[in-house]
């Protein structure tokens, strides 16, 4: 008997859950007359599921239709602020804040910079203050917030709650036990590549597997498998930023030498020089020379780690991470480069830049409690 309750109950979540998303899924407010044709449900079995989708604040009215005769039929649609999730990117001395809702737009966003460091007394009541500011700030209604993604630039358990390794913050075996706690929502620690690479497979039209190339103070990765994160047995997959792309080259963050970080990290335009990035392609737009070279240098070894993902691969490549916001216009000419040394694609469309750009690394975490949530109505 049990059994069988449960079975319908299932079988009724399952037809609401058709519902929502179908009105979801709609570009345009649909009336229950269309629920009941698109979806083969009779009336009353739409209405009721209507009635207790408006009644969780999940869906709303949005007027009535223009129809040619009778009664205009009563539209409906989803409320996309229903519901959200917050992405926290935790740099050195950078907090990073960004807001999805259930459409999975960024709806509010933050930089805040500051001077304190990851291991210090104090840090984890820092981001929790800091992070209800953000939510006073942007009027996100507490109750509506499913949870808060933690994205990090190191090699995470997320079992343990621990970063094992973080050469860019130079962390090692630090516990986030102290900041999971202080913080009074549901927290998923992430790192910050995966959670890049989860945001654009999540959030655009691609359903394909991805390599995710996060290019930032750091350089990260991700390979995602129809949406799944490959790990590796050790959760090193993905560690673009330290595949060897010129033989004892330059000096890396992880003590050896040659890594394509060495060569494309968003610090070698910018830090590095005493500039910032802006100024960087201001200046490289000027022409002027000692920019041009590192630029050359910068794209020639780009193009070998590109290569080689997309050799062993066979995949799409997105481009990630806050560079990114500067690279669009070279997009065409890095297709070009990389179509040089491709036996395959002359194209290489395949490579692409991230919808999300530079906040893709705080979107994902959070839109993986975006994902859970609209795949339990
Ligand atoms: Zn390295």
């Amino acid at each position: 008997m049990a059994e069988l309750n449960e079975a319908i109950s299932e079988r009724r979540r399952q037809t609401r859950s058709n519902v929502y998303h179908y009105l979801y899924q709609s570009p345009e407010p649909r009336s229950k007359q269309d629920i009941s044709r698109d979806l083969n449900l009779s009336l009353p079995t739409v209405y009721q599921n209507v009635s207790e989708l408006l009644h969780a604040g999940l869906i709303e009215y949005a007027g009535a239709s223009q129809s040619a005769g009778g009664r205009p039929a009563m539209q409906l649609r989803i409320i996309p602020g229903a519901r959200c999730a917050i992405g926290i990117s935790i740099t050195g001395h950078r907090l990073r804040f960004a807001a999805t809702d259930l459409s999975r737009e960024e709806i509010a966003y933050k930089d805040l910079p500051h001077t304190l460091n990851v291991e210090d007394e104090g840090y984890s009541e820092f981001v929790a203050e800091q992070l209800e500011l953000f939510i006073e700030e942007n009027h996100l209604e507490r109750k509506n917030i499913l949870g808060v993604g933690i994205s990090l630039a190191g090699i995470i358990l997320p079992e343990i709650s621990t970063v094992l390794y973080a050469p860019t913050l130079y962390l090692r075996n630090l516990s986030l036990k102290a900041l999971i706690d202080a913080i009074p929502y549901p927290v998923l620690p992430w790192n910050d590549a995966s959670s890049g690479g989860f945001a654009e497979w999540y959030g655009s039209e691609f359903r394909e597997s991805i390599a995710f190339l996060s290019l930032a103070e750091g350089v990260g990765g991700a390979v995602l498998v129809n949406g799944d994160q490959y790990t590796g047995n050790n959760y090193k997959s993905g560690e673009f930023g330290h595949m060897c792309v010129e033989w004892n080259g330059l000096p890396c963050s992880c003590g050896k030498k040659g890594c394509l970080e060495a060569y494309c990290s968003a610090k070698r335009l910018s830090s590095d020089l005493g500039i910032t990035l802006s100024d960087f392609f201001a200046g490289l737009e000027k022409g002027k020379s000692e920019y041009t070279a590192i630029w050359e240098d910068f794209k020639k070894h780009l193009i070998i780690a590109l290569h080689n993902i997309r050799m062993s691969l066979d995949c799409d490549i997105v481009l990630g991470g806050y560079l990114t916001e500067y690279l669009k216009p070279y997009l065409p000419e890095l297709r070009e480069m990389l179509a040089e040394s491709d036996p395959f694609d002359r194209e290489c469309q395949y490579l692409r830049i991230s919808r999300y750009s530079k906040d893709s690394s705080m979107l994902g975490v959070a839109l993986t409690f975006i994902r859970d949530y609209l795949n339990s109505i």
